[in-house]
């Protein structure tokens, strides 16, 4: 399950955005309302990335304890402010590792993510979607494939931790283009390629860039917050705001201040190996 929050906006204190409303990020930590497919709390661990003046830097803090165990959440965190924040407190999956470097947000570059979700059986199937990718990179005539070795540039043996290492190379500037040319095709070029290996895939993904918010909803719960001056994204609303919407199934979401652009994960022909024709 894992439960995961964004925030672009005003400065804004990010100890404040962990802890904001009756139902926070930190209380649906252990009483999440709207868990699907199992698991009752977020106990393992927890992580905040945040964005100050300069998006180019993007700051993290993670304890692969429960959230409400740790002082730093009221007693640090609040000092600090912040014009993006990316929040998640983590339910493992079964199998995988409870460790720091396992707990969401995971940052590279100017970037932060967070997954929601489980891959079956994912060192096979993120093996093969490796695989597409490069199938798909060498034909669109980009010199650099996606080495198998590339995997292993994981920072946790999880299934997030390697979707991460997937998604932040099709993010990747420095990689010749061709395959995603913004965030929202990124994540559909991943998310329809990790589902056509694996349909039962659970795959909730949340990036920022520090100035907007990017999301797929593919099973879990996802709901926006969006005014002209903030956009939040969250696994369930912090408080009963009307202007909360709940987000459909099956969608990719661009979120920023003024902005909220919702649309369907899936199109023909978009994943690796469709868009080749094979
Ligand atoms: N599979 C991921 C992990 O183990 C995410 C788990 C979740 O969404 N609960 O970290």
């Amino acid at each position: 399950m894992c439960r995961h929050l964004g925030y672009v906006g005003p400065p804004a204190s990010v100890g404040e955005l962990l802890l904001r409303g009756p139902h926070s990020l930190r209380t649906q930590s252990w009483a999440p309302r709207d868990m699907r497919g199992g698991g009752t709390i977020n106990a393992d661990g927890f992580g905040v990335a945040w964005w100050g003046p300069d998006p180019a830097t993007v700051t993290g803090y993670r304890n692969p304890d429960p959230i409400w165990t740790d002082p730093a959440v009221e007693e640090v965190l609040p000092q600090l402010t912040a014009q993006a924040v990316l929040g998640s407190v983590r339910s493992a999956t079964v199998g995988m590792p409870v460790q720091r470097s396992a707990c969401a947000p995971f940052r590279w570059k100017h970037w932060a993510f967070s997954h929601n979700g489980v891959v079956p059986q994912w060192r096979s199937v993120l093996t093969a979607v490796l695989s597409d990718l490069d199938v798909a990179a060498t034909r669109a005539g980009m010199t650099r494939r996606y080495e198998t070795s590339h995997l292993l540039e994981a920072e946790a043996l999880t299934d997030s931790a390697a979707l991460w290492v997937l998604l932040r190379r099709l993010l990747d500037p420095d990689t010749p283009a061709g395959l995603a040319e913004n965030p929202v095709t990124a994540l559909r070029l991943l998310v329809t390629t990790v589902l056509h290996h694996a349909p039962e895939a659970r795959l909730n993904l949340l990036i920022s860039d520090g100035g907007a918010l990017w999301a797929s909803i593919c099973y879990h719960s996802l709901s926006a917050l969006v005014t002209d001056e903030f956009a939040i994204l969250s696994s369930e609303p912090y408080d009963d705001d009307p202007r909360w919407q709940p987000l459909p199934d099956r969608m990719l979401v661009h979120a920023e201040p003024g902005r909220l652009s919702v649309e369907p994960l899936e199109l023909a022909g978009s994943t690796a190996t469709e868009s080749l024709g094979s």
